[in-house]
This record gives C-alpha cells, structure tokens and sequence, in this order.
C-alpha cells in the first residue's frame, strides 16, 4: 500500500479527494475478508469493520463513512441477509460512525456505551454534519451481549481510554475481539483528549483485556500500519501498552527536569519504537506528548 492509499484507507484525507481513486484502484480486491468461524472484516476508508453472519442474523462493529457503508450492506448480503441486523460503534469517531445512517436505513439497530451518543452530536456539531448522523436507539454501562447462529456478542466497556467511550466487542466462540480504536498497530494513536481519554485507563485496559485473551484470540484493530496491518494477537496489546507507558514515563522524567512543554513536544519519535508510522502530523508523536503533558500536569 502507498503513502496515499494508506491515507485514503484511515480516512484522513476529505471525502471528494478520496472516494474515487479508492474504489477503482486499491480496492480491486474484494474489501471483505473471512477471518474464521463466520467473522470477518471490512477495509476501505476508515476505521476497520468487523462483521459476523450466520443464517438470520447480520452482526457488525463499526460504520465508516457514508460510501463504504454502501458498499457493505450491500456486498454483505452475499454471506447473509438477516433478517436481524445490529450495528455496534465501538466509539463515536466519524471513521467508525461515519455510515451509521446508511446501516440505519437498511434496518439495523444500533448499539453502543452510554457516552457515545452525546459525544458523537458534539463531534458532529463542531464538524457541521448533524445531518448525516444517526446514533445508537440503544446504550449501555457496563456490558451488552446477544446471541446469534452460534456466536455470543459481548461489547465491553473497560473505562476511559482512547475516548470515554470505548467498547471492545468480544465474539466470544470464534475467539475474536474487534477493539476498535483501542490499539493502533504500530501507529502514533490518536488521544482524544477533549472526547474524554486517558492515557492511564488506556494502559491498564490493555493489560486487562491481554488477562482476557488467550494465545489464540485473533484481534481486530480499527486501524495499522501498511507493514503490520489491522489484525493481531494479544502480544500486540502489550506492544502498545509499552508505547504508551514509556510515552507517560518520558513525558514526566521531562517535568521533573525541568523542560518546556515547547521543549517537550519537539521530539518526534522515540528510538525504542521504530517501526511506529506517522502518516500526518494528527497521528504524530508530537501530539501523543501533547496530551500526556496534560494529562500529568492537570490539576
Ligand atoms: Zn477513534
């Protein structure tokens, strides 16, 4: 995968640049790809889709954007055509909501953690696009699970992490767990700070859910770098849990020497991590620094 396709695949770059390009050259080969027992995953622009068929039910994690969520519901039906259909957010983050009304009006109920409605409508507010949202008719605290064909559905709330509102949705027989924006694959995360996150709960999520899994489970990432792409094991929570340790250790040995936040934030990459990718200065670790400096320093 190039530089742009890559982009195009997280869904950085606006819409009218991206959707041409990104159906008539790298996605020639199908987007949808079987993972094992009926669970699979979606790419094309966007945080990674996560779906489940069996013969009367259509169970999916995460939306998109607009056109690839046609795309989906569409191409879906030839593994199964419902007639149940659920959509789970694993966030509010456009890259995952971004299609919901596009599920919502081909019949799907859409679940998600309490805070990702209110979080969604701020985000959709300041970016103008109200519109073109539909949010979850069904939310929960803790945990919410359902059955279908063989398969137990169980999204998890852990905390405050990426956002507040983070589920990692546990398909519970095939021994798959879609963790959403929970792990970037070898890529400087997004913190979303003003959504809600906390590097901390961050950590102690992942080594909650590495205890969780066992050396089989198959991860799905929402989003990786071209070398290592979007799907993983648990040795690839701890990886993340390392960088996001050492990026609060780093961040406080600095405090407690004395330097700027200026000075902080000037360094772009950490000699322990080098296969981590920054595609844009939004996924950078200049940013990452950023927000780990407040973290530590909020009173
Ligand atoms: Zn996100």
């Amino acid at each position: 995968m190039n530089r742009l396709d890559f982009l195009k695949t997280l869904g950085l770059l606006s819409a009218g640049a991206t959707m041409l390009p990104s159906y008539l050259s790298a996605y020639a080969r199908s987007p949808f790809t079987e993972l094992r027992n009926g669970v699979g995953m979606f790419s094309m622009q966007g945080g990674t889709i996560g779906w489940y068929t069996t013969d009367d039910a259509i169970i999916v994690v995460d939306s998109q954007f607009p056109d690839p969520a046609r795309a989906f519901v569409d191409g879906i039906k030839s593994f199964g055509t419902g007639p149940e259909r659920v959509l789970f957010n694993s966030h509010h983050h456009g890259d995952h909501t971004g299609g919901n009304l596009v599920f919502e009006n081909d019949g799907y109920q859409i679940i998600a953690h309490a805070n990702v409605p209110g979080l969604q409508r701020i985000a959709a507010q300041n970016s103008d696009n109200e519109a073109n949202q539909a949010y979850a008719s069904t939310t929960f605290d803790d945990q919410y699970s359902l059955d279908a064909g063989t398969e137990t559905i169980t999204a998890k709330y852990y905390g405050a992490a990426h956002t507040k509102g983070d589920s990692v949705i546990w398909f519970e027989n095939a021994n798959i767990a879609h963790m959403g924006d929970l792990v970037f694959n070898r890529l400087y995360p997004f913190i979303d700070r003003n959504g809600g996150a906390m590097i901390s709960g961050w950590i102690n999520l992942l080594e909650t859910v590495f205890a969780k899994a066992d050396s089989d489970t198959l991860f799905i990432f929402g989003h990786g770098s071209p070398e290592t792409g979007v799907t993983g094991n648990r040795e690839d929570l701890l990886y993340m849990r390392d960088f996001l340790s050492h990026l609060l250790e780093y961040t406080q040995n600095a405090i407690d020497a004395g330097k700027s936040r200026d000075k902080i934030v000037s360094r772009s990459s950490f000699d322990e991590f080098p296969d981590h990718v920054s595609p844009s200065n939004f996924l950078s670790l200049p940013r990452n620094l950023d927000v780990a400096w407040l973290e530590l320093t909020e009173s």
